[in-house]
């Protein structure tokens, strides 16, 4: 089956939730969380709260909802993770021109999209702190 057939095949499906954009990323991905590579498909508890994030926010950038390049796959921790993180207000701190974020998810999609991976990798290892605390706490070990 083409990639384009399999986006066809997700819009069909049973649960109608997929447009183009989603599609197309759900396909890019091949069930490979797109920001810390989790196999999201491995089990069905993965698989059914995984999800679409927008790489630059739709709070912040509305206009950039349906734009397939600004959709990517991920896992549900990623994507809770990283919420409204804007990976174009860090780059504007330190100077780039952020003007037209089409422009630069044309041409820049894979430089934005890894600065968000080691973003949400400090935030995923303090999270893995958290969790040893609170667990051992929790059940007195
Ligand atoms: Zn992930």
């Amino acid at each position: 089956m083409t990639d384009g057939e399999k986006i066809q095949w997700l819009k069909k499906g049973v649960y109608n939730w997929y447009n183009d954009p989603t599609a197309k990323a759900y396909v890019e991905a091949r069930g490979v969380c797109t920001y810390c590579g989790e196999d999201v498909f491995a089990s069905p508890a993965g698989f059914w709260s995984s999800g679409i994030d927008h790489v630059l926010p739709t709070a912040t950038y509305p206009q950039l909802e349906l734009e397939p390049l600004n959709c990517v796959y991920c896992c549900r921790r990623c994507n809770s993770k990283k919420g409204r993180m804007d990976p174009l207000e860090h780059w504007k701190q330190n100077g780039e021109d952020v003007s037209d974020p089409l422009k630069l998810l044309r041409e820049r999609r894979s430089e934005i999209i890894g600065f968000v991976k080691p973003w949400l990798k400090e935030k995923r290892s303090r999270d893995a702190e958290e969790y040893e605390k609170t667990t051992a706490l929790i059940r007195d070990c």
